[in-house]
C-alpha cells in the first residue's frame, strides 16, 4: 500500500500532529478539523474500512474505542463527543485506510449528514 497517506503517517513518511502511537494503533490532529477536537485513531495494519475486516480484528477495534474514550477524558469532552466510522464512499469515506474520527469541544445534530 505505497500509495497510502494514512500508512505514511503511520511509518513517519508524511508529517502529522500525532497524539498516540503504540505498535497497534496511532492518533494524530485531523488535517482539516470540523470540530474543536478532531482526532483521527488508526490502526498499524493497512485496513480499506469496517467492511475490509476479519474475526481476528475485533481487539483491535476494541482497543480503538478505548483509545477514543481516553483521548476524549484527556481532552476533557465532559459534555459529550462523537465516534465516527465512514465507511465507503457514500458515507462519506474519503481516505481508504481504517480510521475512527474522535469528534468534540462542541455540539452536535441528529441525524448526522
Ligand atoms: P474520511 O472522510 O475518510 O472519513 O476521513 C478522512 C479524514 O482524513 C478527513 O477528516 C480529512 O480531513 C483527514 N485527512 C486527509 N488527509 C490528511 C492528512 O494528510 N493529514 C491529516 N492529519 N488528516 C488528513
Ligand atoms: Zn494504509
Amino acid at each position: 500500500m505505497n500509495d497510502c497517506i494514512f500508512c505514511k503517517i503511520s511509518k513517519g513518511e508524511l508529517p502529522a500532529k500525532l497524539v498516540y502511537e503504540d505498535p497497534e494503533l496511532f492518533a494524530f490532529e485531523d488535517i482539516a478539523p470540523q470540530a474543536p477536537t478532531h482526532i483521527l485513531i488508526c490502526s498499524r495494519k493497512h485496513m480499506v474500512n469496517l467492511a475490509d475486516s476479519k474475526e481476528e480484528d475485533g481487539a483491535l477495534f476494541g482497543r480503538a474505542l478505548l483509545l477514543a474514550s481516553r483521548l476524549a477524558a484527556k481532552r476533557k469532552l465532559t459534555s459529550g463527543y462523537r465516534v465516527v466510522v465512514n465507511n465507503g464512499r457514500g458515507a462519506g469515506q474519503t481516505v481508504f485506510h481504517l480510521h475512527f474520527h474522535l469528534l468534540g469541544g462542541r455540539d452536535f445534530r441528529w441525524p448526522p449528514g
